[in-house]
């Protein structure tokens, strides 16, 4: 999903509640196209005449370039909202996500099951495109052996894949669909009917928002 200001604004309040004690003012929120920042927390930073440090105009943005899973998109804001948190409070951390910072998210993280992370180490692209919501068109087959297996096709190679499937491996029953969950990112974007393996359980949870597809070879369309 991409991310809307009143859809932020309204996750806000319910964090805030249910993480923060209810303790953060509300923050203007904007909406980004960054490339490398999924999520950011700005504030201006003054010295006064004594040297002490005061911290004002705090912003929170989120970037709406890429189609992510909402579960990322609520940790990229809770990940932006201890940021924020640790402003307001004046609260002292050896860097941007120091042990002060790192200790809050490990109890956000352990307390309500969230997976906020310290991205810093690989660019919001990449997080991103594991959880994109990009379109696949793939069969799914159960083999002779009783073994599940899936091929994720690249568009231009569908109908040279649903030829080839047949003489390549002995198939019980094929299934095609499409889908744009992020589970099937992780299989290659395939130009020959080479199925990979995988466990029915889990292919299942994800082919629930999946599309049936038939096929006559030519033509594929949703099934009806
Ligand atoms: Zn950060």
């Amino acid at each position: 999903m991409k991310a809307s200001i009143s859809y932020i604004e309204q996750k806000f309040q319910e964090f805030n509640h249910l993480c923060f004690e209810g303790k953060l003012p509300p923050i203007p929120i904007r909406l980004s196209n960054a490339r490398n920042a999924l999520g950011s927390f700005r504030c201006k930073r003054t010295r006064d005449l004594l040297g002490r440090v005061h911290y004002s105009d705090p912003c929170l943005s989120i970037s709406t370039r890429y189609d992510i899973d909402e579960t990322l998109l609520e940790d990229t804001l809770l990940h932006e909202m201890i940021h924020y948190y640790i402003m307001i409070n004046g609260l002292k951390d050896s860097s941007a996500h120091g042990p002060v910072f790192r200790s809050m998210m490990d109890e956000i993280n352990t307390r309500y099951g969230r997976h906020i992370t310290i991205s810093h180490r690989r660019t919001a692209s990449e997080v991103a495109s594991d959880r994109l919501r990009k379109p696949h068109v793939l069969c799914v087959a159960r083999l002779s052996s009783g073994a599940m297996a899936l091929v994720v096709c690249a568009r231009s190679r569908v109908f040279d894949i649903y030829d080839e499937l047949p003489r390549r491996y002995l198939i019980k029953e094929s299934h095609w669909y499409w889908s744009k969950d992020p589970y099937f990112n992780r299989f290659p974007n395939s130009i020959t009917a080479k199925l990979y393996r995988v466990e029915a359980a889990e292919l299942a949870e994800h082919l629930k928002g999946a599309i049936e597809l038939e096929c006559d070879g030519r033509t594929m369309r949703p099934k009806r």
